[in-house]
């Protein structure tokens, strides 16, 4: 054999991964029956759909923490994706379970999020509230099934059911127009619990480089935090950055084998209990989140960027309810199916943070 099939490559899913993996001839399907790719698996092929989609290109202009034009260094909620997928299959990999999937969802984790972070998106529940809410999870799975009409079936980027449901994380808010056959939510698999954690490895160690570069806080304020402590004892040099991988690689690490612990005492195919860090690294976890809080998402300087491009959101709302010819044609042809205040919230929602500037 020269090349592998995709019946090859599923036949070593079954061969390889571990039971409690998910495989993706159990995907559950597609909305819109396809045929099947000669070459890639369809979790392989739900994660090419996600990269070429132009939300995920839009994740670019998107702030995560510091706006873009803040500097050229920081995170944007694209790099971040990629270092959450890049710790993601690091930690599925090793616990035999499926990267395919696991990058999938890693990669479109965060497309839901409208400009200006979480200020953005309760500036936008706000709005929204007597019309379903608003919330980034949801959104995301709203744009993979719906907004992201690259095909013209309706069905979004007709992504497989497995990926569907692990992008459904977290409180969806009531009245919010998700695909029926989401509902009631299902579990996720487990490469789903696994990208959550990542995603909260990642924020938490590159919002650390991101703050010091940002001079919000610096090396000695740190000092006082178990996690940074650690890291830099076990660091084989003490420069910043080696002291950030370092604090990434001890929660990876412990997220593995706290994972590992987990499953050695549980049935395949049972309810799973919640995966978690081990009890040591959750404390510490959450002693650097509090940290970052109140020095960094918090801090007068990101706050005041958040709050000035909150006030804009809602400006550019009422204006577009109030004046729908104002919005650009797509969205208008969708006020019939989705109600007014969905698709100016849609269209609001899909904006960078860039545009939004550019419009108010
Ligand atoms: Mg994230």
């Amino acid at each position: 054999m020269v090349w592998f099939r995709r019946e090859d490559l599923e036949d070593r899913e079954l061969r390889q991964l571990s039971p409690f993996a998910a495989h993706s001839r159990d995907a559950g399907g597609r909305r819109l029956g396809e045929t099947e790719d000669p070459l890639r698996t369809v979790f392989q092929r739900d994660r090419d759909r996600i990269i070429h989609a132009t939300a995920f290109r839009r994740l670019q202009h998107k702030t995560q923490v510091l706006a873009a034009f803040e500097g050229d260094h920081f995170r944007s909620r694209l790099t971040h994706s990629l270092e959450v997928s890049q710790m993601a299959r690091s930690v599925v990999i090793a616990l035999q379970l499926n990267p395919d999937l696991a990058e999938a969802v890693a990669l479109a984790h965060d497309l839901g999020h409208p400009p200006f972070g979480h200020v953005g998106e309760e500036a936008l529940d706000e709005l929204m509230h007597d019309h379903g809410g608003f919330r980034h999870n949801a959104q995301g799975s709203r744009i993979v099934d719906v907004l992201e009409d690259r095909y013209g079936h309706g069905c979004g980027l007709n992504l497989t059911l497995l990926t569907r449901r692990s992008l459904l994380k977290g409180r969806i808010p009531d009245g919010f127009p998700l695909a029926t056959d989401l509902l009631p939510k299902q579990p996720p698999p487990l490469e789903a619990h696994i990208v959550d954690l990542c995603d909260k490895v990642a924020y938490l160690t590159h919002d650390v480089d991101d703050g010091l570069r940002a001079g919000l806080f610096g090396e000695a304020d740190l000092e006082p935090l178990r996690l940074w402590r650690l890291a830099r004892e076990s660091a084989a040099s003490a420069t910043r950055q080696r002291i950030v991988s370092e604090m990434a690689s001890l929660l990876i690490h412990d997220l593995v084998t706290a994972t590992e612990a987990v499953l050695r005492d549980c049935q395949p195919g049972a309810l799973l209990p919640r995966i978690a860090h081990s009890g040591e690294m959750t404390v510490a976890a959450a002693e650097l989140l509090e940290f970052l809080r109140s020095r960094f998402y918090r801090s007068p300087r990101v706050l005041h960027v958040m709050e000035d491009g909150a006030a804009r959101i809602r400006r550019l709302f009422q204006r577009l309810v109030a004046d729908p010819s104002q919005l650009p044609e797509p969205q208008q042809k969708r006020i019939p199916r989705d109600g007014l205040h969905r698709a100016v919230c849609d269209y609001v929602a899909g904006m960078t943070d860039r545009f939004l500037l550019q419009q108010t």
